[in-house]
């Protein structure tokens, strides 16, 4: 399989407003056609830097791709430090001054003389004509690597790329089919599912899987790669079902999905209807199940009961519940749950209450103590949770792990 390495060059892209999304464009591409980019890097407007970048990056990788620095003022340097790192010089070709030339007459304008450094091109590459800009791209076999230099807009370099790259690309990688999926887990952390997944998929070598832990979930992302279409499939497919056997119901998704898709694929199936009582959360697990297009279908209603005094009013939860065990309290959010089933007449209902800090933990009750209620036709039931994270995370955490426990109960 070749690899690639993509190089951002300007000094714009290490500030912190600019970010480099041509990489992450071409990455795609690239992984489309069974090309694997290995590296990434952004270099500044720095001579030195960028001729040693380039010079490390044609002696590790088959595929070498710059974007920027070809525009025609002083900081645009690729041109030169490019040329450097191959070892070549730069060759000045007339017809692209004369083209560049009729572009501006074009425009009613004469050509600035510094766009002159825009016809300098690579000894031997091959030109990329650049229909949107002013700024050829450049081809070039150095050495066995392919260098391509491209220019840095977008709207330049993806038509340029699309139109005289690709199909180059495609045809020195052979036939390469690629086959993804990503499994989600929740409930268990990276290192358990890694103690788990490990000894499976180190016995696919030839498949890349990576595990990361991903704000509330370990996701599990597998690409299979071979030059026969179905076998990419079927080996992605054993592996996926192997790994989902073996860490069971704490995989939720199987192709990508988020939590509230499941769940409500699961209600959607069963034919049954969900309200949600909400307390820490705010209204997040309902904004989450209606996120999912179709979800009118299985979801009824959702209340925010922030105060005692809503939780009492709107989920009949009793006073002497509150009283005895506070409002954050396995009693409370089993309450709640029930409250909230009755009244809204649906097949399940979950309620969550807890603190989600900065303020208002006690030693008794930390920041992060969260209990989820649910109540069904078999019951009521609920669990406690100690969540780690800021505010944002763990109210996110609290939304996920009430997803899961509804998940839980109709799988
Ligand atoms: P340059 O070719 O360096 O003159 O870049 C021209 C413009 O292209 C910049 O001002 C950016 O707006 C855009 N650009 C350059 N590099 C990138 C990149 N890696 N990702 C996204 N936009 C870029
Ligand atoms: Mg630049």
């Amino acid at each position: 399989m070749l690899s690639a390495e993509i190089i951002a060059i300007g000094s714009e892209l290490l500030t912190p407003t600019k970010t480099d999304t041509n990489s992450l464009w071409l990455t795609e591409k690239l992984n489309d056609i069974g090309i694997e980019v290995m590296l990434k890097t952004i270099v500044g407007d720095d001579g030195s830097r960028l001729e040693e970048t380039v010079r490390d990056a044609l002696k590790r990788s088959d595929v070498v791709i710059t974007t920027g620095g070809l525009g025609p003022t002083a900081d645009d340097i690729t041109r030169e430090y490019t040329a450097a790192a191959a070892g070549r010089a730069l060759v000045y070709h007339d017809e692209i001054e004369q083209h560049l030339r009729e572009r501006f007459r074009s425009w009613g304008r004469e050509m600035p003389e510094i766009n002159k450094r825009q016809a300098f091109v690579i000894d031997g590459a091959e030109i990329l004509p650049n229909p949107n800009g002013s700024a050829v791209g450049m081809l070039a076999e150095i050495d066995g690597t392919l260098l391509i230099v491209l220019p840095g807009p977008p709207r330049e370099n993806q038509p340029m790329f699309i139109d005289h790259v690709l199909e180059r690309l495609r045809a020195d990688a052979g036939t390469v089919y690629v086959k993804r999926r990503i499994l989600r887990v929740s409930g268990l952390g990276e290192s358990a599912v890694d103690e788990i997944a490990a000894p499976i998929y180190t016995g696919y070598p030839s498949v890349q899987t990576s595990i990361l832990f991903n704000k509330s979930e370990v996701e599990i992302h597998i690409a299979a790669r071979s030059d026969n279409e179905l076998e990419a499939i079927a080996t992605c497919d054993r592996l996926a079902d192997e790994l989902t056997k073996a860490i069971g119901k704490p995989v939720f998704a199987t192709n990508g999905e988020t939590m509230e898709q499941i769940v409500g694929e699961h209600l959607k199936r069963r034919g049954e209807t969900v309200s949600v009582a909400e307390s820490c959360t705010g209204g997040l697990i309902a904004r989450r199940l209606t996120e999912v297009p179709g979800s009118s279908d299985y979801f009824v209603e959702g209340a925010v009961t922030y105060s005692n005094e809503a939780k009492i009013r709107t989920l009949s939860v009793p006073l002497s519940v509150i009283e005895a065990n506070g409002a954050v309290s396995a009693e409370c959010a089993e309450a709640m749950a029930k409250g909230m089933r009755e009244y809204a007449g649906t097949d399940h209902a979950i309620a969550v209450t807890g603190i989600a800090g900065p303020g208002g933990g006690t030693d008794e009750k930390p920041v992060g103590t969260v209990f989820i209620g649910y109540s069904g036709a078999k019951g009521t039931k609920s669990v406690g949770l100690k969540l780690p994270g800021d505010r944002y995370l763990i109210r996110w955490r609290t939304s996920q792990a009430a997803l899961d426990y509804l998940r839980r109960q109709v799988m």
